[in-house]
């Protein structure tokens, strides 16, 4: 079972965790842009499209530092190979870490009810899209400035 914190969710979903070495938000849009349109074009209905999809390119080959597999649909960034679309099977076993868990979510895990309110409320108020939202994600910049008022 992969682990899931609330905040992967949160803000139209978080891709932090997947890709690396991003080099801006415009790059990263590019790179979902494209993941899309190829799996749009594959739309994939069985289980094995749906790996065929994932096993197009290598796991370590990224695109602009973003994961192949990244799409968007209606605003949303998402995994299609996610087990909540694939009636709890993971279909990215072996493909990522799917135990990830970043700084910000190992911490917000062991907060109490109150402090977890306040920091999503603190995310809330910041307006951001989803991209800005998963790479100060990734470079735990949220998680140090709410720290901060701490
Ligand atoms: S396989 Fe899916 S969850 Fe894993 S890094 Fe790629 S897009 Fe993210």
């Amino acid at each position: 079972m992969s682990t899931i914190s609330k905040l992967c969710q949160l803000n139209g979903g978080c891709m932090g965790c997947c890709g690396h070495d991003f080099i801006s938000g415009a790059k990263i849009k590019e790179a979902i842009r494209r993941n899309t349109r190829e799996f749009e074009l594959l739309n994939p209905v069985s289980e094995q499209e749906f790996l065929n999809f994932m096993n197009r390119k290598n796991r370590s080959d990224l695109l602009n530092g973003v994961c192949r597999n990244l799409i968007e649909k209606k605003g949303r960034i998402f995994c299609p190979l996610h087990p909540s679309l694939h009636g709890g099977k993971d279909l990215r076993e072996g493909h990522c870490d799917i135990n990830h868990l970043c700084k910000t979510a190992q911490e917000f895990a062991g907060w109490d009810e109150e402090k977890k309110k306040k920091f999503t409320d603190f995310v809330h108020d910041k307006k951001l899209d989803n991209i800005s939202y998963s790479i100060k994600m990734d470079d735990n910049s949220l998680l140090k400035e709410f720290k901060s008022y701490q």
